[in-house]
């Protein structure tokens, strides 16, 4: 399998801003066999990138931070995933800071990862508890909600084209008083992942789909999360926004997963 390096800007960085980033990474990083990197700029910034990509004959891929679900239509204000089709590799879906902020819920993260899906994108579904959750020994129910929510009507060969990102919201750095993961934590809950996707879809399936990190990774703690068993890829916040960070924690899992 793959490793993802998947860095999220967030609404940060204006296109200018994200073009000379781009230059940036396009000048430092090589890639390796089986290394994937993304980044997820904010959607105005998509097109222009893609175009320097394309230019430049770069491998490293785009991301959406979010999409509406329909494919076109009366929607003022929305972009659909059918209007990324060409520019973007991958979207992420139900970061928790569109589940808290936004609202979204696992009815629109269904219809999310279906239309991605329809599109050929790979959606990058995003699940994860809560400190609350957490303190009333809640995590296994809240996953098991939140995978069983958006994926209920994804068939097993679908789900293959699928990738979840673990991320606690405890753990993500622009939470209030956010906490950091020890990979202790981690694998238990990416073995919960694992095992309702196995519930789901079989043992073979469950194998077959990637599991990110996510939640205030840096380079000092990403080699760390990256030998976590079943932890196939990190999605960044925070540190993806420094670009030597980001060099720094794709030249990481370089050397743990060659
Ligand atoms: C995120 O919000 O997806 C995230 C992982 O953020 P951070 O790395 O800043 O915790």
């Amino acid at each position: 399998m793959k490793t993802y390096i998947v860095g999220n800007w967030k609404m940060n960085l204006s296109v200018g801003e994200s073009s000379i980033y781009l230059q940036k990474l396009l000048k430092r990083i090589k890639l390796a066999k089986g290394l994937e990197v993304a980044i997820a700029p904010s959607t105005i910034a998509l097109q222009s990138l893609s175009v320097q990509l394309e230019r430049s004959k770069s491998k490293i891929k785009l991301c959406a931070q979010n999409f509406y679900q329909k494919d076109y239509g009366a929607y003022t204000g929305e972009v659909s995933v059918m209007q990324l089709r060409g520019i973007v590799n991958y979207s992420i879906v139900g970061h928790s800071e569109r589940r808290y902020i936004f609202g979204e819920t696992n009815k629109d993260l269904r219809q999310k990862v279906a239309a991605a899906i329809r599109n050929n994108i790979t959606p990058i579904l995003c699940v994860g508890e809560t400190e609350n959750e957490r303190s009333y020994g809640e995590t296994k129910d809240v996953l098991r909600d939140e995978i069983f929510g958006a994926l209920s009507e994804i068939d097993a060969d679908d789900v293959k084209k699928v990738i979840i990102a673990y991320e606690p919201v405890w753990a993500i750095s622009s939470t209030k008083d956010a906490k950091i993961a020890s990979p202790d934590d981690i694998a238990d809950s990416v073995k919960l992942i694992r095992s309702e996707l196995k519930e789901i879809y079989g043992k073979e399936v469950s194998e077959e789909v990637p599991i990110l990190y996510g939640g205030s990774v840096n380079p000092n703690n990403a080699g760390a999360y990256l030998t976590i068993p079943g932890v196939n890829g990190l999605l960044i916040g925070g540190s993806s926004l420094i670009s030597d960070h980001f060099v720094d924690i794709i030249e990481i899992a370089k050397r743990v997963k060659s």
